[in-house]
């Protein structure tokens, strides 16, 4: 039994405080919307998206499972193409990608990225328009860039000097050339967690502007035969909330684009801006919207070109989590509820589900904050601050660190956490020789297998040791 008291939890002696940031809700039972898929809602305490209840969708495909509202993913889509009107914008597969995914990217007019021969076979898959995909990775074999040359993919990012000469050999074969983009580090951390933050120097990504290796790579590609230099390529990170650290690398990565023009007399025709346009995890993250950062975005470019006496290049971005990310969640049903006493007097109850750290790692990896709510049932029971965890041997298998459940949770119930669309499934290991759970696409009260749980057969298909 969970320790309440009549007035709530807080009340009790050695109660355990949350966060800072986390406020007791006043109803436990209700969502915070803004965490949620446009069509998520209870119904009588069920959690429904997409006109599909959460506890059918269960009792047809089990649980764990991750719901992809589908009407919600082509609305973000929507929306960043419409707010990014005159940019290309580059959906980033590797935040979560499927052959049905892939097509729905295509019929919203977006573009798509890849970063690996995998990701790029899904896009094949699909029928992707090969003209329309960017192909990212800071070590790209000879194999895959073959292959990505063969199949005429729009545009590589460049990463090295070996793949620009790897790249250099093959586009000297091919029908026509082939178009690149010289990826550059700019030298700004966003402000995110640090294992996230891609653009200060000391890390794997992008050719150095300060120490000169960009302009050198930019050098290395003009006098390839087969290449086409489009432009230069920024990301700055992830989970990133406003336009400063945009800011502060289009600043930089102009001027380099100035200099080029200036020194080399190349006008490059494009330039990416890269994604890590963030989302809302839980009440503490308030995110910008698409529009609002298109329109700084695109004053900052202005005015920097102006600045430069440059014409302006055409620019493109590419959204990954602020697409996919709120359009899915994950159910799990609850198998234990377990107090655990701390020092101090206080105990923290553990809730145990059926997945974990398996089908979300980012907790474990980037101490992410997630939320929850109970999916099947309305309970009425004063709020429990509670840490979900999973079924994996391993203390750091958390699923949300803290959250306020109902306190009469047990096993059985349906507890679901918003925001898994992005790097969850993707991200996704057999750990614990877990099965993955399946992507479950919800859309006017009908539900679509994307990708399938796996099965016993799955785990052990690729374990040829002895027969
Ligand atoms: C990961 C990545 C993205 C997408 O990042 P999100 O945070 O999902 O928007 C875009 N571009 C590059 C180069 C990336 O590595």
């Amino acid at each position: 039994m969970s320790t309440t008291h009549e007035a709530g939890w807080a009340h009790a002696p050695g109660a355990l405080r949350g966060p800072a940031w986390l406020r007791e809700p006043a109803d436990p039972d209700a969502l915070v919307p803004l965490l949620w898929s446009g069509t998520a809602r209870k119904v009588d305490g069920v959690l429904e998206v997409g006109g599909v209840l959460l506890t059918d969708l269960v009792a047809e495909h089990g649980s764990p499972a991750y719901v992809l509202d589908e009407s919600d993913f082509r609305a973000r889509a929507r929306a960043f193409r419409d707010a990014f009107a005159d940019y290309d914008v580059y959906y980033a597969g590797k935040a979560f990608l499927c052959t049905a995914v892939a097509r729905w990217v295509a019929q919203e007019g977006l573009c798509l990225d890849v970063c690996s021969a995998g990701e790029l076979l899904v896009a094949e898959r699909a029928g992707f328009d090969m003209a329309r995909i960017g192909y990212h990775g800071s070590n790209k074999s000879a194999a895959e860039l073959a292959r990505a040359v063969e199949l005429g993919v729009g545009r590589v990012i460049v990463d090295s000097f070996a793949e620009i000469d790897r790249l250099a050999e093959l586009a000297a074969g091919a029908a026509a050339p082939v178009r690149v983009l010289v990826r550059v580090t700019a030298g700004v951390e966003a402000h995110t967690h640090e294992y996230i933050a891609t653009a200060h120097e000391d890390q794997k990504f992008g050719f150095s502007i300060t120490a000169g290796d960009a302009l050198e790579a930019v050098r290395r590609v003009l006098a390839a035969d087969g290449l086409e230099l489009l432009g230069l390529h920024s990301h700055i990170g992830s989970q990133i909330f406003d336009s400063s650290g945009f800011e502060v690398a289009a600043r930089r990565v102009l001027a380099l684009h100035a200099r080029i023009s200036e020194e080399l007399g190349v006008t490059m025709p494009e330039m990416d801006l890269g994604g890590g346009f963030g989302i809302a995890y839980t009440t503490q993250d308030d995110p910008s919207d698409p529009a609002q950062l298109a329109v700084e975005m695109t004053k900052i470019v202005e005015h920097e070109c102006r600045a430069l006496g440059i014409e302006q290049p055409r620019l493109s971005v590419e959204p990954g989590r602020a697409i996919v990310g709120p359009a899915m969640c994950t159910v799990y049903t609850v198998g234990t509820v377990k107090e655990v006493a701390l020092d101090g007097g206080a105990r923290r109850t553990y809730v145990s589900v059926d997945g974990g750290m398996s089908d979300n790692i980012r907790t474990a990896l980037y101490d992410a904050d997630y939320s929850c709510t109970l999916a099947g049932r309305l309970s009425g029971a004063p709020p429990m601050l509670s840490r979900v965890v999973g079924k994996h041997c391993e203390a750091g298998d958390i699923v949300v660190k803290d959250e306020f459940l109902p306190s009469d949770v047990h096993a059985g119930d349906l507890v679901a956490v918003p925001g898994t669309g992005a790097y969850c499934r993707s991200m996704a290991s057999n750990y614990n020789h877990a099965l993955r759970p399946p992507v479950i696409a919800v859309r006017d009260g009908e539900t679509r297998v994307l990708l399938r749980r796996e099965t016993e057969h799955d785990l052990l298909a690729t374990d040829v040791g002895e027969e």
